[in-house]
């Protein structure tokens, strides 16, 4: 996936109010800096195949808001469930996510998690 693809994806989210909302917390940042990221990543990759990979009955509840900061960064990425996948990316529901699309979410999910991380380092947050 081509960076200025993710880069453009995460400007236009950036400007909606409800996934701009999303940014990691103190733990979240304490958690990252203890695991490193290629930890994080392994993580990523699990979650969108245990939650993502495949029409969820129960879609829309399966990404708690807090917790684990890929987690937040699934909501700040419209990544959250696949009604959002398919609201905001235009992956169809009805389908199980090729590799591609998995590589796509968590090369989004990753970029979101390194700028706001680097964001609350420099104390850009309130
Ligand atoms: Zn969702």
């Amino acid at each position: 996936m081509r960076e200025d693809i993710i880069e453009s994806k995460l400007r236009i989210l950036k400007k909606s109010k409800f996934r701009s909302s999303f940014h990691l917390r103190k733990y979240m940042i304490n958690y990252i800096d203890e695991k490193g990221i290629n930890v994080i990543k392994q993580h990523t990759r699990d979650f969108i195949i245990k939650k993502l990979l495949n029409t969820n009955p129960n879609d829309g509840h399966q990404t708690p808001m807090k917790s684990h900061p890929t987690f937040i960064a699934m909501h700040a990425t419209s990544t959250c469930c696949r009604g959002c996948l398919y609201k905001f990316h235009h992956i169809s529901k009805d389908k199980t996510l090729t590799n591609n699309e998995i590589n796509y979410i968590e090369q989004l999910i990753l970029t979101w998690i390194k700028q706001d991380y680097k964001e609350y380092k420099n104390g850009q947050k309130k």
